[in-house]
């Protein structure tokens, strides 16, 4: 009995031994850092030092900096983050090379490792 659910699953690896650096969906390089705020309301600031993609969002008191990431990821694929200033070719190219991967990742499991 194979239950498919249909749900948009985003494939993140994230290692456990570096802590709070991650990699970006936008550029894909392992520099994006969480900063989890906490003075009085809860936020999150993700920034990546490559391409300079940022984000903010309140978050839980519980929550990590992992968890961050993930809403991050969530929002960058659903659009909801303002890109930074990208050279207008290299990305398109890049948005594609993304859009590619995830329609990859949500069709089959994450069992492939691309380079
Ligand atoms: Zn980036």
């Amino acid at each position: 009995m194979g239950r498919r659910r249909r749900r948009r699953k985003i494939v993140v690896k994230v290692k456990k031994r570096i802590p709070e650096v991650f990699e970006c969906p936008h550029c894909g390089r392992r520099t994006v850092k969480v900063d989890i705020e906490r003075k009085g309301e809860v936020k999150a600031i993700v920034k990546c030092g490559s391409c300079g993609i940022h984000f903010e969002t309140p978050v839980p008191s519980i929550f990590k900096p992992v968890d961050a990431y993930h809403k991050f990821v969530d929002a960058y694929y659903e659009g909801r983050i303002e890109l930074p200033e990208v050279k207008g070719e290299v990305a398109e190219e890049i948005q594609e090379e993304l859009k590619g991967e995830l329609i990859k990742g949500s069709e089959e499991h994450k069992e492939e490792v691309s380079s």
